[in-house]
C-alpha cells in the first residue's frame, strides 16, 4: 500500500473493544490490516486518506474489533499515593494543585461509600471539609472528571495530542457531563 511518505502509516491509532472500551494503542498500518480483514471497522478517522491502486481510504484514528477480546488486566495498586498520582494531584471538585491533599470518597463511607478507584479522589482539605457527608450531586460539588481505575487507561491517554483529540471520549477524559 503506498503512502504519502510522511509517515502516516506509523500514526497512532486506538484500538477498541467489540464492547467500546479501549484495548490497547497500535500504528496505522497495523489498524488498516485489521480493517482490511473485516477484524475491526473504523470509528474516526484522521483527516489524511491512504491510497493504493485499487482503493482509498481513510487513514484510521480508532478502530472497533468485530469480537469481544477478553484482557487479562495487571492492575495499579490501591494506594493514596497512586490516586493522587492518577488524578494529577489536582483537587477533583476544585481544581486546585497548591495545597495539600486529601483523599475524598465520592459516595461517603458513612452511607456505604467503598474503598474503590471509582470512588476515591483526590480533594483539597477546604473541599473535603465543604462536602462532609454528602454526595457531589448534594453538594452541588460536581467532580471534574469520573474516577476510573488507571492502569491501561492512563497509559493510552499518554498517546493523546492534538492530533488524538477524538480519541477523548473513548478514554474518559472528557468531563462527566
Ligand atoms: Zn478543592
Amino acid at each position: 500500500m503506498q503512502t504519502n511518505g510522511n509517515g502516516i502509516m506509523n500514526r497512532y491509532v486506538l484500538v477498541l473493544n467489540q464492547s467500546y472500551e479501549p484495548v490497547m494503542v497500535t500504528n496505522a498500518k497495523r489498524a488498516v490490516i485489521l480493517v482490511l480483514l473485516d477484524k475491526a471497522e473504523e470509528v474516526v478517522h484522521y483527516d489524511e486518506e491512504i491510497h493504493s491502486p485499487s482503493t482509498t481510504m481513510p487513514l484510521p484514528s480508532v478502530v472497533r474489533l468485530s469480537r469481544y477480546v477478553h484482557i487479562r488486566s495487571r492492575g495499579i495498586v490501591l494506594t493514596r499515593k497512586n490516586i493522587f498520582k492518577r488524578d494529577n494531584h489536582r483537587c477533583q471538585y476544585c481544581g486546585t494543585t497548591s495545597v495539600p491533599l486529601t483523599l475524598d470518597h465520592v459516595h461517603p463511607r458513612h452511607r456505604g461509600g467503598k474503598d474503590t478507584w471509582e470512588n476515591l479522589v483526590a480533594a483539597c482539605h477546604p473541599c473535603n471539609v465543604k462536602k462532609g457527608n454528602r454526595l457531589p450531586a448534594e453538594a452541588e460539588m460536581p467532580l471534574r472528571r469520573k474516577p476510573h481505575k488507571p492502569s491501561r487507561i492512563t497509559y493510552f491517554q499518554k498517546f493523546v495530542r492534538r492530533r488524538q483529540a477524538a480519541w477523548r471520549p473513548y478514554l474518559y477524559m472528557e468531563p462527566v457531563s
